[in-house]
């Protein structure tokens, strides 16, 4: 077998497809991942990116583990640690602000959060121990199913889900009010204080627009970090991808960077590799393509891919509200700090580890209306936080960099993101600084990217950052598109294997995973 055939070629070397390579290379295969750039990780890296701050770490996308505390699998499974992976638990985590400065802290312990809850509201504090069993109830339910091939029979996980299910029987009622309805609506009808109904608004609104039918299904969030927590990458989300490189070298797993795959070649519908830009092919009897499914099923040769199929994924929601997330790092040549938060709190908490979750009901409302017409709403909800609170190593002794992660902007601002570009980054700077004290005044350098960025750079359609919207109606086998989420594709040999497929988005290796198990079927 020569250099250029392989049994599998994976297309795009971010966490998935390395998780795949991985997994596939354990199993005896021979494999390799081409990437694009020159550089592996996708929207899991991290590196020094403000040329005036060489010494600064930036993580331009990815940084909070907790999609990967949920799906701890891949850290074990390929001994990442040993890799050189190394995750810090953040407590607290979550913190929403207020406008007055009020917070209110998600701890990791449930009952805690009941009693933060209290210290604004106690009706809110016992409508919070009531609704969080029925989260908790639909968490341990799903979580079977989100850890297994929906293509599969899985008896164990639906038994597990059944169990789950029988155990909560009393609940069904409110289990599907939940997930049938807006988040937004469970919020108002459970809830009466504004700071309780804007810290879970803030929250929830990282999953989608929350006033969306069946957007109920965002409260797994909250499950999730009351069940799970959050950790960091020591040393930056870089660390995770170089330790799946280094596991998949490791395994005699080859990695080609700066080669941007053209073209998936079929014939008669079936694979038998892949065309790079550079001219070269390299022959694979599987092609994994851990890439946005629309880009993925657009690269098979032309006239090989059902054209229903083509059209259900060119039509799969990405952004489909119209807005996305956009990203701002600053370079700091001091620390920040939260005094004033601190103080009025009273506690002796310190926040500085945390995510400041900065926003009200009505700015979370009016983010989510302003994308759907392209424009930038006069207060940008945001989450903020200093990651080298957690990890000093991401920067020079003593100094800080900024994360600002405002939630909803709109995908294509009716005046282009060229003419509001700076604009948006000082208003987004502006409104951080109220709360992130210092953040001004130290400023060395910057980087900003928004989703048409990340289309660009990462081949990434609508620059959606989960690949396919989280709906219910786009979760386990109908995942990205019904018909398509299952371990056969019109074209034989093809798989998908990124966030587009079960059980979506986030740094946690499943949908790589899951791709790399069916390609262990389909191959002898
Ligand atoms: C700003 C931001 C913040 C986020 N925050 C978090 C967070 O805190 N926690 C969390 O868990 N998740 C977060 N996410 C989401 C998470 O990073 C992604 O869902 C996840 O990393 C997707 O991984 P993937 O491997 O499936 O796909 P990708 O990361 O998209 O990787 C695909 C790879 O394929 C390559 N590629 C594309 N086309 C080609 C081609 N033709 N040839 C060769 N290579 C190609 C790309 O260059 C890329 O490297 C965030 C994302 C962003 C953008």
């Amino acid at each position: 077998m020569d250099q250029s055939s392989y049994d599998v070629a994976i297309v795009g070397g971010g966490h998935n497809g390395l998780a795949s390579a991985c997994y596939l290379a354990k199993a005896g295969k021979k494999v390799v991942v081409v990437e694009a750039l020159p550089q592996v990780g996708g929207m899991c890296t991290s590196g020094p990116l403000i040329p005036e701050a060489p010494n600064h770490t930036i993580n331009p996308c990815a940084l909070d583990l907790m999609s990967l505390r949920v799906h701890p699998m891949m850290i074990e499974e390929l001994e990442l640690e040993r890799h050189g992976f190394v995750q810090k638990e953040m407590n607290p985590g979550y913190v929403y602000v207020h406008p007055n400065k009020d917070t209110l802290v998600f701890f990791r312990d449930y009952e805690k959060t009941a009693d933060e809850i209290a210290r604004y509201s106690t009706k809110d504090a016992e409508a919070y121990r009531k609704l969080m069993p029925v989260v908790f109830a639909f968490v341990d339910m799903a979580l079977p199913q989100m850890r297994v091939d929906p293509a599969s029979f899985n008896f164990k996980a639906k038994l597990a889900s059944l169990l789950a299910l029988m155990k909560n029987s009393g609940r069904k009622d409110e289990i599907m009010a939940l997930v049938s309805s807006p988040a937004y609506t469970t919020i108002m009808e459970r809830f009466e204080h504004p700071v309780v109904r804007s810290a879970l608004c803030c929250l929830l609104g990282a999953a989608g627009p929350i006033t969306n039918e069946a957007t109920g299904i965002y409260f797994v969030l909250l499950g999730f970090i009351q069940k799970f927590g959050l950790g960091r990458a020591m040393g930056g989300m870089q660390t995770i991808s170089d330790a799946l490189a280094s596991r998949l070298r490791e395994l005699g797993g080859d990695i080609l960077v700066n080669e941007p795959v053209a073209e998936i070649v079929s014939k008669n519908k079936k694979v038998s590799g892949i065309r790079l830009k550079s001219g070269k092919t390299i022959s694979a009897a599987a092609v994994v393509a851990s890439i946005h499914p629309k880009q993925a099923f657009e690269m098979v040769t032309e006239g090989e891919m059902d054209r229903g199929a083509l059209t259900k994924v060119q039509l799969a929601p990405a952004n489909a509200h119209g807005g996305s997330p956009i990203k701002i790092d600053l370079a700091l040549s001091g620390q920040v700090n939260y005094h004033e938060l601190e103080e009025k709190r009273g506690d002796g908490l310190s926040l500085r580890k945390s995510v400041l979750l900065i926003g009200t009901e009505e700015a979370v409302l009016d983010n989510f209306k302003c994308v759907g017409r392209g424009q930038v709403s006069k207060h940008p909800y945001m989450w903020i936080t200093a990651p080298t609170a957690m990890d000093p190593s991401q920067a020079p002794k003593g100094q800080d960099v900024a994360y600002l992660y405002p939630v909803a902007m709109p995908l294509d601002p009716v005046e282009g993101w060229d003419a509001i570009r700076e604009q948006v980054a000082n208003q987004v700077i502006d409104w951080a600084a109220v709360y992130m004290k210092g953040l001004k005044e130290l400023e060395i350098g910057r980087c900003m990217e928004v989703a048409r960025d990340w289309e660009k750079r990462l081949n990434l359609h609508n620059g959606c950052v989960i690949h396919i919207d989280t709906c219910t109606t786009r979760s386990g086998g109908m995942r990205p598109a019904a018909g398509l989420g299952g371990d056969r594709l019109p074209v034989e040999g093809l798989f998908l294997g990124g966030a587009g497929i079960h059980p979506g988005g986030g740094v946690n290796g499943m949908p790589g995973r899951l791709a790399a198990a069916r390609v262990k079927r389909y191959l002898p």
